[in-house]
């Protein structure tokens, strides 16, 4: 019902800015107020009780700690970029990923961060700054318009696509599907918004696979629903085998991974709005950079 959804028990995750600051200082430091615990999946995630509120912390507020659920912090490490990469963030504001990039990388390498809509790119300016991180390269505009051939983007070895979603699997929207309003009208405003979101992310999907020496691409979204995630990996698999990619599989541990609806779906992980208090869906396509083999 509406109480369990509305998340008095779902954890507070914290990820540790290791840019600024390392784990078991944050450990000690939040120890101080809550019983804290490292998160079994995620490196860096801490795990704080259900309504620990953070929002006035110094270390939230020095950019030493930040707020980002688990499903989110999964996304950035699935893509497991290597310090001295170049990586694109696809869809980057309000910038939790890019950040989250940016710590994997030591602060290394370089980060293009696209982002489409101005004020968004603000808050992804915000976002970057409190982190400390120096090797993010904001671009403003269309993903879609990058040209995958530009010399510019000739060393990106990786691309973290979190497009925008009908972000069916947070709790505000879910509860939103309760209410007397939720017509049918609503409903089928629904559809026709999914479908929608649908053809985009597809789009979004196809062309981060393009990139000519990217080897790693990780698809992730926070919805529930198989249009936005199951059925956006199967539309893009020929194209994707055509290129020499396969299908990766984040975090082997976890249990929870895609509907039976594609082959390969075992690759694919889900987490579960029940079980795991939020609703989310990470896809990594992965192949071996020719440039290696040529060289070895
Ligand atoms: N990755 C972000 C994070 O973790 O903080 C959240 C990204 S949000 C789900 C999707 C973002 O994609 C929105 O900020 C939206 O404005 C942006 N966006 C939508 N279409 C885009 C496009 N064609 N090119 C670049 N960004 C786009």
């Amino acid at each position: 019902g509406v109480s369990q959804l509305n998340g008095p028990l779902k954890p507070r995750y914290v990820r540790v800015n290791t840019l600024k600051m390392d784990v078991d200082s944050a450990v000690h430091e939040l120890g101080k107020l809550y019983k804290v615990q490292k998160d079994e999946t995620v490196p860096d995630l801490l795990v704080m009780p259900p309504g620990s509120d953070l929002h006035a912390h110094h270390l939230v507020k020095n950019g030493r700690i930040f707020l980002q659920g688990k499903g989110s912090a999964m996304v950035a490490a699935a893509l497991e970029p290597e310090a001295d990469w170049e990586v694109i963030d696809a869809c980057a504001a309000p910038g939790n990923k890019t950040i989250n990039l940016a710590a994997l990388m030591k602060g290394q390498g370089k980060i293009i961060a696209c982002e489409l809509n101005e004020e968004r790119v603000k808050r992804l300016e915000q976002t970057i700054k409190l982190s400390g991180a120096t090797n993010i390269e904001v671009f403003h505009g269309d993903f879609l318009g990058l040209a995958p051939e530009d010399p510019s983007f000739a060393k990106v070895r990786a691309i973290l696509l979190d497009p925008s979603c009908s972000g069916s699997g947070t709790i505000t929207d879910r509860l939103d599907h309760l209410l007397p309003s939720h017509s049918a009208d609503n409903k089928n405003y629904d559809s026709i918004r999914l479908h929608k979101l649908a053809v985009f992310q597809k789009k979004a999907l196809a062309h981060a696979l393009s990139f000519p020496q990217v080897e790693r691409v990780v698809y992730s979204t926070c919805s529930i629903h198989q249009i936005e995630n199951e059925d956006v990996v199967s539309s893009v698999l020929p194209l994707a085998s055509s290129l020499g990619f396969e299908l990766g599989t984040p975090f082997p541990q976890w249990q929870r991974r895609g509907l039976p609806v594609l082959a390969g779906s075992e690759h694919l992980l889900r987490m579960d709005p029940e079980e795991d208090k939020e609703g989310f869906f990470i896809a990594l396509f992965t192949k071996t950079n020719k440039l290696d083999d040529l060289k070895s």
